[in-house]
């Protein structure tokens, strides 16, 4: 006896002639339709923008553009200027708060 399922993609019943059927689409067009579908899901996400926000470097203070998060200072020399002045115990106490979100060694 035959069987109907409706369409995942266009929503019109199909038969279905083996009850075991893994069929969900009426036609060869709507499961390429479905893939199509599934894939435009999926590339937002790859294609997302580079992360770019404002952040203010924690050894200078000055402004710059960081572009991942967990980034303390707007360049290599400012990261080994305090992190030289942390091991003489002159480092920005305002880093205090940052250290438990950053992993040790990062500065
Ligand atoms: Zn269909
Ligand atoms: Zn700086």
């Amino acid at each position: 006896m035959a069987k109907f399922r409706y369409c995942k993609v266009c929503d019109a019943p199909f038969e279905v002639k083996h009850p075991h059927s893994t069929k969900h689409y009426c036609s060869n067009k709507c499961k390429a339709r479905a893939s199509r579908k599934m894939r435009s899901i999926k590339e937002p996400l790859q294609r997302r923008e580079p992360l770019r926000f404002e952040d203010r470097c924690a050894h200078c203070g000055n402004t710059y553009l960081s572009t991942r998060y967990g980034r303390l200072f707007c360049s290599n020399a400012c990261r080994q200027a305090e992190y030289r002045a942390r091991k003489r115990g002159q480092g920005n106490p305002i880093l205090a708060e940052f250290v438990g979100h950053v992993k040790a060694g990062q500065y």
